[in-house]
């Protein structure tokens, strides 16, 4: 269901994607792990298009993001709306929630459904209660975010994410902000989505979460892949030092 090829991305000089090259399958799990700077971060952003790269290319459900091929191969920069189509079905949630201050969570959460997407008022607020529901928040529903904590905010972004129905959400270090004792309730909802067959790329630094709920764990260090492997093959037993080490590091 996301198909990276090739993929290369520079800020100025410096080379921060060297040529990734990844398949995710649908329902597939996968967390991405790596020393700080590794280009974690730019991966996912490049995998909904908030970043451009420099080259390669990026398929979502089969369609190239954010270009056509023409029938003589070259590629043809989508459109606004085009591209805006194709990242609704891309869900993103950030380390920083990035809700909107003034708005109540059923709000935040109503908000693309009904603006963006053009579903009915009521019938946004009927689905975006429900999701609020399922991620344990059915009695913070009329609170603003600076009256919910950290994983009760990250939980409202995750439900946001969700509300535009996509079909792959990824997850940038969505615990790494939050203090120690929130971490549990937002994994515990992301460990919901992953059994309900949701599919999901999560960059994080949580290795029980990547050992328990990951199909595949993905080793990246300067802007390549290491190794990528079943939870058990890369968390146990790295095949490359490089590996080994960054893991004895964060254990
Ligand atoms: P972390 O775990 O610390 O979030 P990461 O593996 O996610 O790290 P990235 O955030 O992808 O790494 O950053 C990789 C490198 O790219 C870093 O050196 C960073 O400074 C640089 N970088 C990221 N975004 C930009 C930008 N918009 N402009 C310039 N440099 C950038």
């Amino acid at each position: 269901i996301v198909h990276a090829r090739s993929v290369r991305k520079s800020f100025g000089e410096n080379i921060i994607l060297k040529g990734i090259d990844l398949s995710i399958s649908a329902g597939e799990v996968v967390c991405i792990i790596g020393p700080s700077g590794s280009g974690k971060t730019t991966l996912l952003r490049c995998l909904n298009r908030l970043e451009t790269i420099d080259s390669g290319r990026v398929w979502i459900n089969g369609e190239l993001l954010g270009f056509v091929e023409q029938p003589d191969g070259t590629l043809l920069e989508r459109r606004y709306d085009d591209l805006r189509r194709q990242r609704q079905g891309i869900g993103m949630v950030f380390q920083r929630f990035n809700l909107f201050p003034h708005m109540t969570a059923l709000e935040n959460v109503v908000e693309g459904p009904w603006k963006i997407k053009g579903e009915q008022h009521a019938a946004a607020v009927a689905r975006s209660a429900d999701l609020l529901t399922s991620v344990g928040l059915g009695d913070r529903m009329h609170f603003h975010p600076a009256q919910l904590s950290g994983g009760q905010q990250q939980r409202v972004a995750i439900a946001r994410a969700l509300a535009m129905e996509p079909q792959v959400m990824l997850f940038d270090e969505p615990t790494s902000a939050l203090d120690p004792e929130l971490v549990g309730e937002v994994l515990a909802v992301m460990q919901d989505l992953a059994d309900s067959g949701m599919t999901m790329v999560v960059v994080t630094h949580e290795m029980s979460f990547a050992r328990t709920v990951a199909d595949r764990v993905i080793f990246m260090a300067d802007g390549v892949v290491v190794e990528s492997g079943s939870a058990e093959q890369v968390l146990s037993d790295p095949q490359h030092q490089r590996t080994a080490d960054f893991l004895a590091r964060v254990r």
